[in-house]
């Protein structure tokens, strides 16, 4: 067959023409010559379609792409390539399509001119009007908490903040905190969220759940409410060695208002209730474990040497316990020596 407009003798690819004839009449794809994106200065987050993003520049740009180009449906499997070179605020971009007319590719390349907008986002302009909604209140029953307690419980809710955030909660930070001996106050932008971490913080440490309520005025001609939650987190912590009817005890675990703890004498586990361990029955926690070497033992006795000053002592060997090496953990309760599972 003749194509009707260069009249060679070639296979007619549509309305009579070949394709050659064909392609050199159609574009797939059409946009404009300039293009304005949105990036908020504070936390570089890209404004797309009335929401705001966390992506590569890469990403962005490709969408924004894909939402003002038209791209004819005749060609398939189009991918898009982007090269961009910045000029003052300005990009400078020759976007490249491709993709496959029947078994025929094609490439489509366009200059875009992309300007960068800057506007703070929704987050930030809340951030740095101290917006909260809630505050989440960690404080120790009838005692201060020590320094480093303090931080490990900071890194907690920090890290909780943090997972949550890369998980997608973008309207959550922390507004405000506040430490000292005392206790720890975090002022916290989402209530809900803020619920789920002291919830976390209880389960993790141990302790009671307070929840109140305060009212924050109007706003827009609805009254705000701010919650506060509390975890009081008990005198005793994981780790500690306490007495309680005449026996010592380990503590292994916390579990809200309960713990689970390790009788010493003969290595068996024992659930307590929290409100029965008398904060003045505790003695510490592995501050007091002290390092032992191994003299001899027997099926019911261990040797054991103090290394510092070479004396010599005998404990009774827990029944639970098979002792294989050479140096062994003790702890001192009101004078009397107990074994300490490693
Ligand atoms: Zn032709
Ligand atoms: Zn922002």
């Amino acid at each position: 067959m003749f194509c009707v407009e260069c009249g060679k003798d070639e296979p007619i690819f549509r309305n009579g023409v070949c394709l050659s004839c064909y392609l050199k009449h159609t574009q797939f794809t059409k946009g404009p010559a300039i293009m304005d994106i949105t990036i908020c200065p504070r936390c570089s987050s890209y404004k797309h379609k009335n929401t705001w993003v966390q992506e590569d520049f890469d990403e962005i740009l490709k969408r924004y792409i894909k939402d003002v180009f038209s791209i004819s449906s005749e060609l398939k499997n189009v991918t898009i390539q982007t090269q961009c070179k910045e000029q003052d605020r300005i990009l400078r971009c020759t976007v490249t399509f491709s993709g496959f007319l029947e078994d025929q590719q094609i490439t489509e390349q366009h200059p875009l001119t992309v300007r960068i907008r800057r506007n703070t986002c929704d987050v930030c302009s809340r951030e740095s009007g101290g917006y909260f909604e809630a505050i989440i209140q960690i404080r120790a029953e009838k005692r201060t908490f020590p320094k480093e307690e303090l931080t490990i419980l900071r890194t907690t809710v920090e890290s909780l903040v943090g997972q949550l955030q890369k998980s997608g909660k973008r309207g959550l930070f922390i507004t405000d905190y506040d430490e000292n001996r005392q206790g720890l106050d975090f002022f916290v932008s989402e209530k809900t969220t803020a619920f789920s971490i002291a919830k976390k913080i209880q389960e993790q440490f141990g302790g009671e759940f307070k929840q109140s309520t305060s009212d924050a005025g109007m706003k827009d001609s609805k009254q705000v409410y701010r919650m506060t939650y509390l975890v009081r987190i008990p005198a005793y912590r994981k780790g500690d060695f306490f007495s309680f009817d005449a026996s010592y005890f380990l503590i292994s675990s916390l579990h809200e208002n309960k713990v689970r703890a390790l009788e010493l004498s003969r290595w068996t586990e024992k659930v307590i209730e929290g409100k029965n361990i008398q904060p003045s029955k505790i003695f510490g926690g592995k501050e007091l474990i002290r390092e032992m070497i191994v003299v001899s033992q027997s099926k019911k006795e261990l040797q054991v040497m103090d290394p510092k000053s070479y004396s010599t002592v005998e404990i009774q060997k827990p029944k639970l316990a098979t002792i294989e090496s050479p140096v062994v953990n003790t702890v001192k309760l009101d004078g009397y020596l107990f074994l300490v599972p490693a």
